[in-house]
């Protein structure tokens, strides 16, 4: 076991810290504005050689792995102090081009893989309905197959990156088969016919960018962008865990900028003639956030370093690397917050919008209960509670 990185992985994570540090001081207008730049964001991350990390080379992706994925993300997301520099490494590596690169069409990959990793096109996730989120036993969205194309019925909502991505990954119900086996996945691209793109409700945190809504009306898009019909749910879900992999970077990154601010400021602060940092109550309370910040750094590297063909996550470690940070994160916030005093409410300080980002992030990519059902599930194959309702 060697905890420690390699030549070109500290490079990285060089590089992902200077890169995010670009936009550090631009996180407070977004947040405030509730907008970002998105093309002028997608366009430097690109520059700096961010996009298409973890996709093949014989795509035009850097074929890196998801270890690599993690470094980089959570270096950005420390030193940007936002989520939006991020977004388009998400969005041409994460699950919406790996699910795409799991089809078993070779066609469909030619079509989006090579323009995705050049930045060209993103993919945003729309899996989320006003009714359902947990529940995809339930998802009402319909795809039905007719001729050459796929008709495409439904409301997604909180599609983080609606309206700028050129591309969503769909699910959808096919042939009203109930439950997860009817589910399969489609890709559709944005300006298709029957697709309205809408910005959506503003969140208490992770603003700047649309958590918004994808609307299907007799969506009809090409047989060729069937991504996974029914019955492949559990393989869909391969390409999900990359989507917990970036949740739990996130809340690494910002943990560690929690940290970096909570830091520095009781360093400078003066309290009866001292630095606030010579108190041993804050001296313990940074000691404390450091651990979790450790244990939670484990947790994440673990679930990267045993992926699948070093791409994919494996299910139960990274659900509870991701379930550990969702989760912890907030707790740490407020510790940071308060080691502020009274500044820690003050809009001119950043860890107000860390703490509103991580409270944001509790349920994004999945609810806490969730993943506990799906962590004791692969613990206890053997003890299963029925979900749904009897009678
Ligand atoms: C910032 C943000 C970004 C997001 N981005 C996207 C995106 O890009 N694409 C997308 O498709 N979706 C996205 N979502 C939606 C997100 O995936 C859902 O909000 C999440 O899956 C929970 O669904 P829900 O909001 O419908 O809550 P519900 O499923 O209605 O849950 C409500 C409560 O019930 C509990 N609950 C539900 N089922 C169970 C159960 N079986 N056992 C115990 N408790 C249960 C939950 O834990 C929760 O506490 C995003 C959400 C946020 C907040």
């Amino acid at each position: 076991m060697d905890f420690d990185f390699s030549p070109d992985q500290l490079a990285l994570q060089t590089r992902a810290t200077e890169a995010g540090l670009e936009f550090r001081d631009r996180a407070r207008q977004w947040d405030a504005e509730d907008s970002a730049p998105y093309r002028e964001i997608n366009q430097r991350m690109g520059e700096l050689g961010f996009f298409g990390l973890t996709m093949p080379k014989e795509y035009g992706g850097q074929g890196k792995t998801a270890l690599d994925y993690l470094i980089a993300t959570s270096a950005v997301f420390r030193a940007s102090q936002t989520w939006q520099p991020c977004e388009p490494l998400f969005c041409t590596t994460g699950p919406g081009p790996a699910m795409i690169l799991l089809s078993d069409s070779e066609e469909l990959k030619q079509k989006y893989v090579p323009a995705i990793v050049r930045g060209e096109m993103g993919c945003a996730i729309a899996l989320t309905e006003p009714q359902h989120g947990s529940d995809l036993n339930h998802l009402e969205t319909t795809a039905t197959i007719v001729g050459d194309e796929i008709v495409l019925n439904g409301d997604k909502s909180y599609v983080t990156g609606a309206v700028d991505n050129e591309l969503y990954a769909v699910f959808a119900r096919f042939d009203g088969i109930p439950g997860h086996r009817g589910i399969g996945a489609v890709v559709v691209e944005g300006d298709a016919e029957g697709v309205t793109l809408e910005r959506g409700p503003s969140f208490v945190g992770l603003r700047g960018l649309a958590h918004g809504n994808v609307t299907l009306r007799n969506a009809r898009v090409p047989l060729r962008n069937l991504i996974q019909g029914p019955g492949s749910f559990a393989r869909l879900m391969t390409a999900f865990n990359l989507e917990r992999l970036h949740n739990a970077a996130f809340t690494l990154g910002m943990a560690e900028a929690a940290f970096d601010e909570a830091s520095n400021y009781v360093k400078q602060r003066h309290a009866f003639g001292r630095p606030v940092i010579e108190f041993q109550a804050t001296y313990h309370t940074l000691a404390e956030m450091w651990t979790i910040i450790e244990a939670h750094r484990l947790l994440c590297y673990r679930a990267a370093a045993t992926a699948i063909d070093g791409t994919f996550p494996q299910g139960l470690p990274v659900t509870i690397a991701k379930l550990f940070g969702g989760t912890r994160l907030p707790d740490l916030t407020v510790k940071a917050l308060e080691l502020h005093g009274g500044y820690g409410v003050d809009l001119d300080y950043p860890i107000q919008r860390i703490h509103r980002d991580a409270i944001s992030a509790i349920v994004a990519g999945g609810a806490p209960a969730v993943l506990r059902n799906s962590i004791a599930s692969q613990l206890f194959p053997d003890v299963r509670f029925r979900q749904e309702r009897d009678g």
